[in-house]
């Protein structure tokens, strides 16, 4: 039986792991597009749910455990005036909340996965959609700014430009019981994610003009931030600071024809609670589904409804928690009217459980509960 063709454009998180996925369907050829020698320089880590990595580690085989750092407690904090609240606490003692890996080292993994698959890899930069005619399937996952996306959709995304940068970065230090933390701060939220024993990675959003207005003085400003928040002054090392303009957007239409577009292109959303890529991860899981099934049934991708399907089944979660990201971030912007009302808000959740429940059951499995 000649094996329907799918081929992923793009070689971040999203192509990759979608390439190595698709590549287990029995019946598929997959190939990679991806640009020419594009060094891996992404040094950020990312946290995903446990459902998600169980997700992953049953797609990848030989996935070293090193890689991913587990955490069964996530602490969230709000600063005021006088104090820094710490108004919600989860935690599991019998399993993970969820795990923190490093970009750059899951990529190395991906790619050696794509050799092994016998995926063919294309390197080459995308131009038009000329050679998606030469597939089942083609799936753009070329991040959040492709023009390309022009010829697919002209239907207006929701969209909003934050006007904020992410910075990132890691630190070696020798604390002691460090957790997963969000500390929702004056100058924007900052997230503390260990990834090693020694070592944990920041991502602290913070307004376009302040960056910019101390750029040559970040780390120190880092620094200063990090010791006045964990509340030792030891000497800690920062080292990989990178920095990323924040935007939202959520796409209105995902195909067309037999173009899909996945990840960054499709859902772009503030880092505040690290779910842009479990959104992707879901999208993934559900993409292989639908495929799985089509092609067990000997019916064409490129001539059934699998990418209406996938539409159908996706587009309601991806809105909805970039919406409720967008929400979380909103409430916790400095307002001076309505900071007395959010402090009394946070201090009363603390005490409530189903509120505990249900984030850990959302954070962890999406909206499909
Ligand atoms: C600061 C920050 C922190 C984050 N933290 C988390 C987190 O903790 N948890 C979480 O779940 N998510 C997180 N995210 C989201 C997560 O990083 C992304 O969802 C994830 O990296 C997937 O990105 P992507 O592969 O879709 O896009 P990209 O990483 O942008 O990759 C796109 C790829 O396409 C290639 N490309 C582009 N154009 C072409 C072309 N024409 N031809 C060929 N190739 C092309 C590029 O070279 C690139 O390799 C975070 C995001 C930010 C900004």
């Amino acid at each position: 039986m000649t094996k329907q063709r799918i081929c992923i454009v793009g070689d971040g998180l999203s192509g990759l792991m979608t390439a190595v996925v698709l590549a287990k369907v029995p019946g598929i050829e997959v190939n990679l597009i991806a640009k020419k020698g594009t060094k891996n320089t992404d040094k950020r880590t990312t946290a995903i749910s446990d459902a998600n990595y169980k997700f992953v580690n049953q797609n990848i085989t030989n996935l070293g455990q090193k890689l991913f750092w587990p955490s069964q407690k996530i602490e969230l904090f709000y600063e005021t005036a006088k104090e820094k609240i710490n108004f919600l606490n989860l935690n599991e003692a019998n399993s993970n909340l969820m795990y923190v890996f490093e970009n750059d080292k899951v990529k190395n993994v991906l790619l050696k996965e794509i050799s092994k698959n016998k995926i063919k890899l294309i390197r080459k930069e995308l131009k038009n959609l000329d050679e998606s005619k030469n597939y089942d399937l083609f799936i753009l996952c070329i991040g959040g700014q492709s023009k390309i996306y022009d010829n697919i959709t002209n239907a207006r995304s929701i969209k909003k430009d934050y006007k904020e940068i992410a910075i990132t970065g890691y630190i070696r230090h020798n604390y002691k019981n460090l957790n997963t933390s969000q500390f929702f701060l004056k100058e924007g939220p900052l997230a503390i994610l260990p990834f090693s024993k020694n070592h944990f990675s920041f991502v602290w959003s913070v307004k376009k003009y302040f960056f910019e207005n101390n750029s040559k003085k970040i780390i120190n400003l880092v620094r200063k931030k990090i010791v006045e928040i964990l509340k030792n002054k030891q000497d800690i090392t920062i080292t990989n600071v990178q920095s990323y303009p924040i935007s939202l957007r959520l796409r209105k239409k995902y195909y067309k024809d037999n173009v899909l577009i996945l990840g960054e292109g499709l859902h772009s959303i503030h880092p505040v609670a690290g779910q842009g890529f479990n959104l992707v991860l879901r999208d993934i899981k559900k993409l292989k589904e639908i495929i799985k099934y089509y092609v067990g049934l000997g019916i064409s991708i490129k001539n059934s409804y699998a990418l209406n399907d996938f539409y159908n089944s996706r587009k309601p979660e991806n809105t909805i928690m970039g919406l409720g990201v967008d929400a979380t971030h909103s409430f916790f912007k400095q307002n001076k009217y309505l900071d007395p009302f959010k402090e009394i808000i946070v201090k009363n959740i603390k005490n409530n459980e189903t509120l505990k429940k249900f984030s850990k059951i959302i954070s962890n499995r999406g909206l499909s509960l």
